[in-house]
């Protein structure tokens, strides 16, 4: 066979609809490259908005596939376009930072990077949270959806967005243009490995699946003195005291029970001596719910309670307590929608089968996919899960959670081929499905 023919029978070969099982051998094949890159991530962590050689290493990946790479958007993001035609715009992120966490795995190639976090706190750094699976899966999907170019019309927009941990990431991206400079998308798709699942089951939680999530902090302010001599103070531990009591009367008393709502108080510090009344207290809250009247609901509440409760103490209105809620820091709730939702479980059931689905509660913690939606809410919305205990952990477990290591935990070691192989395959079917051509 000469040249041309060998690359029209290479098309004929590509042009074949993929079926589940070819599409699953070819996942496999990629495979052995594929866990190369994903042990040089883990290896080389990188904290949140310190972003540097992992976009570097994936920019080169992508240019070599055929996509359009622009790096540095939102400050370490990467942006990569293939436009295939008319049709869809499909969003496929992945979050790509590390956490300050010192790695307890004792994986042979587990991290042993040092860094300085936004702080100045110096720290090891690791992949606790598993975006390093996040960001191999992306690449596998981008190699498969490359492959496949034309079983498919649209464009796929495809994105390594950093600083997702410290929830600045998703937001930086779309400040630099995201949605104006490259496309709006009509679809966006990521996923999450999971510890509250074994490895390679897949997760699809519809409506509200991830929290609001609110840091607060309030300053008690008080009128220090001695401490034989009370009657000529004003308390600010007592008062940071009732303050505490009265907010566990936010959820439990105010809140209606079927919405789910938590006040925590994380922090409280104040003094510096047995003998000294302090005029000063610090509490530090999170604040979590999922729709937007009840964090609307919850933080005004705080506010009230810590004025009230200043009041009742007699504290001069010049003293009130000075209650700031860190907006910067602040984390939307991530909401499905439905109708993607439902079309992913269809898919993924038929691709993988039901005993391989699964259907998890929402979470209480947040993350920052919640924003692309949130920019136009006209988008189809999707973070799904990719179960990551290893089978065996799991079944030792019997099953249980609570007895394993979860995200963030030094000793998160996920079963990392079944959770890029799953997820490499289900965003490439949800990725054909939409973009199928007319
Ligand atoms: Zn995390
Ligand atoms: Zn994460």
């Amino acid at each position: 066979m000469n040249r041309s023919v060998l690359a029209l029978f290479a098309a004929s070969i590509l042009a074949q609809p993929a079926s589940a099982a070819t599409l699953n051998e070819a996942i496999r094949a990629d495979m052995p490259q594929l866990m190369t890159l994903y042990r040089d991530l883990h290896a080389n962590p990188e904290l949140s908005m310190q972003e540097v050689r992992t976009p570097a290493r994936l920019a080169a990946e992508m240019k070599k596939l055929g996509f359009t790479v622009t790096e540095k958007v939102g400050k370490t993001g990467v942006v990569a376009m293939m436009k295939n035609g008319p049709g869809p715009v499909l969003m496929l992120r992945a979050d790509m930072d590390a956490l300050p966490v010192t790695e307890q795995t004792g994986l042979p190639f587990a991290s042993k990077v040092r860094a300085k976090t936004a702080d100045g706190v110096d720290t090891g750094v690791m992949h606790a949270c598993g975006h390093d699976t996040h960001v191999t899966a992306w690449l596998g999907t981008a190699r498969r959806m490359a492959a496949a170019r034309d079983q498919w019309s649209g464009t796929l927009m495809m994105i390594l967005q950093p600083g997702e941990e410290t929830s600045e990431g998703a937001r930086a991206m779309l400040a630099d243009g995201l949605f104006t400079r490259f496309a709006k998308p009509s679809h966006v798709l990521g996923f999450h490995d999971a510890a509250v699942l074994p490895a390679g089951t897949i997760g699809i939680t519809p409506d509200y699946a991830l929290a609001n999530v609110d840091s607060v902090d309030i300053t008690v302010r008080g009128v220090g003195g001695h401490g034989a001599l009370p009657a000529t103070t004003k308390d600010p531990i007592v008062l940071a005291s009732r303050i505490v009591t009265t907010l566990q009367t936010l959820v439990s008393r105010e809140n209606d029970p079927l919405n789910p709502a938590v006040v925590t108080v994380g922090s409280f510090h104040s003094g510096a001596k047995h003998n000294i009344i302090s005029d000063e207290a610090k509490l530090q809250l999170t604040v979590r719910s999922y729709k937007p009247e009840v964090r609307k609901a919850l933080l005004d509440g705080i506010a009230r309670i810590a004025r009230g409760e200043a009041i009742a103490a007699g504290m001069p209105e010049d003293r009130m307590p000075i209650v700031h809620v860190r907006e910067a820091q602040s984390t939307p709730a991530t909401f499905n929608t439905r109708k993607l939702s439902q079309h992913a479980r269809e898919l993924f059931t038929a691709q993988f089968g039901a005993e391989r689905m699964a259907s998890p509660p929402p979470a209480m913690v947040g993350e920052d996919f919640s924003r692309f939606y949130l920019t136009d809410k006209s988008i189809e919305s999707l973070l799904f899960w990719v179960g990551g205990t290893p089978r065996d952990k799991w079944d030792a477990a019997g099953g249980d959670p609570l007895k394993l290591p979860s995200l963030h935990s030094p000793f998160w070691a996920p079963d990392a081929e079944a959770v890029i192989s799953t997820a490499t395959e289900a965003m490439t079917v949800v990725a054909l499905d939409l973009l199928k051509k007319g």
